[in-house]
C-alpha cells in the first residue's frame, strides 16, 4: 500500500501527491467490460485442429481480460490512500465526508477480488483444457466473462470513495503553521497578504461552502504555511455545526500558532464583547497552540478603544500583543519577527 505518511514525522510525501497518485476507478462497469471484451477479442487461436485453435483462443480471451482487470484492481488499490498512514490532519478530514471503516472494506474487497479473478481464471481454463467439445469450451469462456462482470460491480463504490478523496485541500500539516483567527472583518485576510509573499491559494475544504486560504512565507530559511479559514475561526461554537466542528478540531494536528485578530475600532460589524467570546473560544479549543494577539487597524483605533478592549477583554494580557495596521503595513516586520520566536 502506498505510504504516504510515516509516524516517525519526518518528511512524508504530502495529500497532494498522495492525491494526484490516485487511479481513478472507471466511471462504469459496462465501460470497463466493453473495454476487457474488446481486448480479448484481438487473439487469435494457434494449434492444428479446430478444437485446439478454439481451446487456444478462448484462453487467450480469458488470459488477456484476467490480466487487465487484475491489473486495474491492484492500480486502484495500491494508489488510493491508505487511511492509517494518513497524516491525522487528514485522516480526521477523511471521516468528515467517508465512512472510513466501510472504505477500508472496500480497498480490501478490490484487493481480495484481483485474488479472485486470477483463481477464477485458472480453474475455466483448466477446464477448457480438459473440454473435448467446442460448444463447451465457448460456454466456459462466456462463462468466465459473466462473473467477471459481476466482480467489476465494486468499482462503483471505491470510484465515489477515490472522488471524496480529491476534495480534500492540499495543505501539508508538517510545516509549521500560522492559523489566522477572529471576528468577520477585523483584517485577517488582509494581515494574510501582507505576511505572505505570494497570491494565497484557495482550496476547498470538504463540506460545501468552506474554503482554507493558505499562503507561505519564508522566515530566515523556515517556510511557514500561513492559514485562513473564513467561517470556520471568526463564530462562537454554538454557531457551527458538528461538521465545522469537526473540520476546527482536524486543525490541531498542526503545529504553530494561532494568530488572534482584533478589531479595536470596532468597524468591522463586530463588539469587542463577541470577538472576545471567540478568542476565549479558541484559547480552549487550541490549548497546544502558541497565541499571539493581533490588534489591528492601528491606523484608525485610539486609546479610548485600546482601553475598552482592555477593560472588557483583560485575557489578552495573558498573550503577547501586537499592534498592526495591514492596511498600512504598520509593523507588520514586527509581526513576522514575534511569529519567528514563537515558531
Ligand atoms: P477579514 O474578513 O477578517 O479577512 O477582513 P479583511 O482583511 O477582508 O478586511 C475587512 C475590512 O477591513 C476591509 O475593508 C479592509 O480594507 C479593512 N481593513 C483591514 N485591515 C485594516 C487596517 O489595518 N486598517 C483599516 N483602517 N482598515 C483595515
Amino acid at each position: 500500500m502506498d505510504f504516504i505518511y510515516d509516524s516517525q514525522g519526518s518528511s512524508s510525501v504530502e495529500i497532494e501527491k498522495a492525491i494526484s497518485r490516485i487511479y481513478l476507478a472507471p466511471a462504469s462497469v459496462d465501460a470497463l467490460f466493453e473495454i476487457v471484451v474488446n481486448r480479448s477479442k484481438r487473439v487469435e487461436g494457434k494449434g492444428k485442429y479446430l478444437i485446439d485453435r478454439v481451446k487456444n483462443r478462448e484462453i487467450k480471451r480469458i488470459e488477456v481480460a484476467e490480466k487487465y482487470v487484475v491489473k486495474t484492481f491492484r492500480k486502484i488499490a495500491f494508489s488510493s490512500p491508505f487511511i492509517n498512514k494518513l497524516h491525522p490532519f487528514y485522516r480526521e478530514l477523511a471521516s468528515i465526508i467517508i465512512d472510513s471503516d466501510d472504505y477500508r472494506k472496500c480497498l480490501a474487497f478490490i484487493y481480495k477480488s484481483s485474488k479472485l479473478i486470477e483463481k477464477i481464471a485458472r480453474e475455466h481454463i483448466r477446464e477448457i483444457k480438459r473440454s473435448q467439445s467446442i460448444k463447451d469450451i465457448v460456454k466456459l469462456r462466456k462463462a468466465f466473462f459473466g462473473r467477471l462482470k459481476s466482480i467489476l460491480e465494486c468499482i462503483v463504490r471505491i470510484r465515489k470513495y477515490q472522488l471524496e478523496f480529491l476534495k480534500l485541500p492540499s495543505i501539508n500539516p508538517q510545516l509549521n503553521s500560522v492559523i489566522i483567527a477572529g471576528a468577520p472583518n477585523v483584517g485577517k485576510s488582509s494581515i494574510l497578504k501582507r505576511l505572505t509573499s505570494a497570491k494565497p491559494e484557495i482550496k476547498p475544504y470538504p463540506f460545501t461552502t468552506k474554503e482554507i486560504i493558505v499562503g507561505h512565507m519564508k522566515l530566515n530559511d523556515k517556510i511557514i504555511q500561513v492559514i485562513d479559514t473564513p467561517g470556520l475561526l471568526d463564530r462562537p461554537l454554538e454557531e457551527k455545526n458538528e461538521i465545522e466542528q469537526k473540520a476546527i478540531l482536524a486543525l490541531k494536528h498542526f503545529r504553530g500558532l494561532l494568530l488572534y485578530v482584533f478589531d479595536p475600532t470596532e468597524s468591522c460589524g463586530f463588539l469587542i464583547e463577541y470577538q472576545c467570546l471567540i478568542f476565549k473560544e479558541l484559547l480552549e479549543w487550541f490549548p497546544y497552540f502558541q497565541k499571539v494577539v493581533v490588534l489591528n487597524k492601528s491606523d484608525v483605533f485610539t486609546d479610548q478603544h485600546l482601553t475598552k478592549l482592555f477593560s472588557i477583554c483583560p485575557i489578552i494580557r495573558n498573550h503577547e500583543i501586537v499592534k498592526v495596521s495591514a492596511l498600512k503595513g504598520a509593523n507588520i516586520d514586527l509581526l513576522k519577527r514575534v511569529i519567528n520566536e514563537k515558531i
